[in-house]
């Protein structure tokens, strides 16, 4: 049994047999193998290993051909791992005495085999990349046709990767997947916040989780608490059952708020709003018992498919959204493409630095045929309803002004053509960076509301990058240079009569409920299954207390003080939610 601690980032307890996603997605199931069926698997091997051999000869000849033998000598260490007759051995010893599979016994052993390297000087620890390489090319070679996506399983796995992107999470099997532990990645990144949105409990940023785990092995994910167990024994699964059950316990006396009022105990009435990524989604926020939709993330109709969703494809998914939300406000933000989402893996030569680059409304601007099919379906699709429009990333004031003159000329032409829209939309922005936060002032001149954006006003405060397990521990919005940022910009809307929302994850984060309403926030917009947390939270407090609280935590120098001393709080308050 192994024990791991990582970043929770999506809650609840899944345990189920571990597959393990590499680049190519392989899932290794531990399938016994008859004693009279042996035979036929050690000869797969041997073919698998001869095919690999010959391709990685081929491959060794083209590259000598093309850029010298030097580089073309890299291929020897793989030639010499294939011809290694010791590894075969342990190939074969494997099948023979565990009844597995060739595919499972390849995975066991190479694995064991790339953690012997774990801890030996860099140059060596750099093998590690080729047993990796060689494994995949074996396993392809055994498993060939048979892969198994993980978008239809007959069973429930749970799934192991390094990294997974938000598409390939959202791609996943509701139903089956009841896990997702990865090595990479932080609290906020996409995949944790698509993870989160469907409920699968996950754990990121565990570092080398899929070199430790083998793929048939028994996984415990722990997304409360950021554990993974591998391999745990029946006292460790009985325990983690019933942490589990006294969690859905919890959540379910939460069930009973769903339809009264995010008020505090003096009256003062909160607006709880949800984010989505797709249209289905909006049933998990009623049920939840959000108001209706704060931030709907458009882009993830681009990560779903191949090909640039059309006006028409645009135009249904956001009357899907609007029919679903039945009269109730919906924030449509525009597309926010590019860093981790997209654009990377489809560039012709992908960028540097590409949360520093062209992404968000730098992407769409530079993409106005793009931009403006997303916006006339918008428009279109938003007539007869509460809608407003919410542009990403703005860091300067002719972004913004750029953005809403388009908004203005689509709407002219569509008013020109005759076609049914909605011509005087909302219009607000989303505070994520500082330079937003900074000018606040003069942005609320210029829109209708302001959208905080923690995850990444964080990550450009702090200079984090917010998918990094390796500064993991430093991303936080406790620091007081981001709590200030999210004061002013909360000030500013009051003071120019502009609303203000958070819709960043730490509006679901019940450990900064009571600081965001004693800084003057009202709107919180949070993933679905955090919202009745939160509505418990401003439910069982008064705004005086929240106030108090919040001049605290301003005059706090250190985010450690900021989180100890609010996690306190909450314990005060609710003591059976919230034990020591
Ligand atoms: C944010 O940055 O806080 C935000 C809500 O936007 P996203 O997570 O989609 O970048
Ligand atoms: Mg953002």
């Amino acid at each position: 049994m192994i024990v791991r601690k990582g970043i929770g980032v999506s809650a609840g307890v899944g345990i189920a047999r571990g597959v393990i996603l590499d680049a190519e997605e392989y899932d290794i199931p531990q399938r016994h193998v008859p004693v009279d069926r042996a035979k036929a698997e050690l000869d797969r091997l041997d073919n698998a290993i001869a095919t690999s051999r010959q391709e990685i000869v081929d491959l060794r000849d083209r590259t000598a051909e093309q850029l010298g033998k030097e580089t073309a000598s890299i291929f020897d260490f793989h030639l010499g791992m294939l011809d290694d007759e010791s590894l075969h051995e342990k190939f074969s010893d494997t099948v023979l005495s565990g009844h597995v599979t060739a595919e499972y016994a390849v995975a066991t052993v190479l694995r064991a085999y790339a953690r012997e390297f774990d801890g030996m000087p860099q140059y060596l620890a750099e093998r590690v990349k080729d047993v990796y390489d060689i494994e995949k090319r074996l396993l392809r070679n055994l498993i060939g046709q048979s892969r198994q996506s993980l978008t239809h399983l007959t069973k429930d796995v749970v799934v192991l990767a390094h990294d997974v992107t938000p598409s390939q999470t959202a791609g996943m099997d509701r139903e089956h997947v009841r896990g997702l532990a990865v090595d990479a990645g932080g609290k906020t990144s996409h995949t944790a916040i698509v993870a989160r949105t469907l409920g699968i409990p996950a754990v990121v940023g565990l570092n080398d989780v899929t070199s430790e785990a083998t793929a048939g092995d028994t996984i415990i994910v722990d997304g409360y608490r950021g554990m993974v167990v591998i391999d745990p024994d029946e006292d460790t699964c009985r325990e983690y059952e019933q942490y589990a059950e006294q969690q859905v316990a919890f959540s379910h006396s939460l069930e009973q708020l769903r339809d009264l009022p995010a008020a505090t105990r003096d009256g003062h009435e909160m607006t709880l709003l949800g984010n989505i990524e797709f249209p289905d989604e909006v049933q998990a926020v009623l049920d939840k018992g959000g108001q209706g939709i704060g931030l709907y993330r458009t882009e993830f109709l681009y990560l779903g498919s191949d090909s640039e969703p059309s006006e028409e494809d645009h135009y249904k998914a956001y009357r899907k959204v609007l029919d679903a939300c039945a009269g109730r406000p919906v924030v449509i933000r525009t597309l926010d493409l590019g860093a981790d989402k997209y654009t990377q893996s489809r560039a012709r030569v992908p960028e540097r630095n590409p949360f520093l680059g062209l992404r968000s409304i730098r992407f769409c601007l530079q993409n106005l045929p793009m931009f403006r099919t997303q916006l006339r379906a918008i428009l279109r699709a938003a007539s007869g309803y509460e809608v407003s429009l919410l542009f990403p990333l703005i860091s300067n004031m002719l972004e913004l002004r750029q953005a809403k003159t388009i908004v203005r000329d689509i709407s002219e032409d569509l008013e020109e053509e005759g076609i049914d829209h909605k011509p005087d939309m909302p219009i607000g922005m989303m505070v994520e960076t500082p330079s937003a936060a900074l000018q606040c002032n003069d942005f609320a001149r210029e829109v209708d509301f302001f959208s905080i954006g923690t995850n990444d006003l964080v990550q450009y405060t702090l200079a984090v990058d917010r998918g990094n397990e390796r500064v993991a521990s430093l991303f936080t919005v406790a620091h007081p240079a981001v709590l200030r940022l999210i004061q002013e910009t909360i000030r500013a809307g009051q003071r120019h009569g502009v609303s203000v929302s958070l819709c960043g994850e730490m509006a679901g984060d019940p450990t900064y409920t009571l600081l965001l309403i004693g800084l003057g926030l009202r709107v919180f917009s949070c993933a679905p299954p955090t919202i009745p947390e939160v509505k418990k939270i401003i439910r069982s407090t008064t705004l005086q207390h929240a106030r108090e609280v919040a001049r605290r935590v301003m005059g706090f120098d250190s985010d450690k003080e900021t989180v100890n001393y609010l996690r306190a709080e909450l314990r005060n308050i609710l003591p059976e939610a919230y034990p020591e």
